[in-house]
């Protein structure tokens, strides 16, 4: 169940994310705005945008929090809204449906990718290859996809679409740093045929060909090259072909 009214909920002193009230893990608290709602971090299509979130949170919060904020899954339209049930059509609690509800349950096994919790790197690693199985990663192709105008080009090597597939797999900037660094296998494995496939059957694909360890190193490496990249959009950083190497190693 959920009762969400994203009008009225208070950014930095309601229950709306975690447990705790977000105020209690913010930093530079003297310089935040306690009257921010959680709707202005919307865009007007109502979706999380990663611009304005970045721009108001980026300075109290972790980047851990600044991702979990962007999964949160915001109802498109306006309306007050409600307790619901999720189980049923129209949101009202009926007995049939939760016995349907008891029934599912039964036969429901564990995502496949749940292995992705269990790799040897940092949780917001880990945050951030489960954000890309779930197709949550705003690369400026997922953008363009919600119809968020945006230039679209490769930050790295101008190339004309930055989706997934480009950024970490074809974009030869990023294949030159993978090279360089210690993991220059990874370039072999990516698997072909993918512009069709989503991003969790790829994930799935090359967890089974390299294994946990080395599934691992390379969600570290996309990482890296996700938050270079974020360096370059939002902060105006040089792409320092160097510098990111040694970030990865
Ligand atoms: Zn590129």
């Amino acid at each position: 169940m959920g009762c969400r009214r994203w009008e009225s909920i208070r950014i930095w002193n309601d229950l709306w994310l975690t447990d705790e009230p977000l105020l209690k893990v913010a930093t530079n608290i003297d310089s935040i705005n306690q009257e921010l709602m959680v709707h202005q971090l919307l865009s007007p299509d109502r979706t999380c945008d990663e611009h304005i979130i970045r721009n108001l949170l980026s300075n109290h919060l972790s980047n851990e929090i600044i991702t979990k904020i962007m999964e949160v899954n915001i109802p498109k339209n306006h309306f007050q809204d409600r307790m619901y049930w999720k189980e049923s059509n129209d949101g009202w609690f009926s007995t049939k449906s939760s016995v349907n509800m008891i029934h599912k349950n039964k036969g429901h096994k564990k995502s496949d990718l749940h292995w992705i919790w269990n790799l040897d790197c940092a949780p917001k690693i880990k945050h951030f290859l489960w954000r890309i199985s779930k197709g949550g990663l705003q690369t400026k192709g997922r953008l363009q996809m919600r119809r968020i105008v945006v230039p679209m080009h490769c930050e790295f090597c101008n190339h004309h679409s930055e989706d997934f597939f480009h950024l970490f797999m074809d974009c030869n900037f990023v294949k030159d740093i993978i090279q360089q660094s210690k993991a220059s296998l990874f370039n072999s494995i990516f698997p072909c045929n993918r512009n069709t496939r989503e991003e969790k059957d790829i994930l799935q694909e090359i967890k089974e060909i390299v294994g946990m360890k080395q599934m691992s190193i390379l969600a570290t490496i996309w990482w890296s090259i996700w938050y270079f990249r974020n360096q370059i959009v939002f902060n105006n950083d040089n792409k320092d072909k160097p510098k990111v190497v040694e970030f990865i190693e």
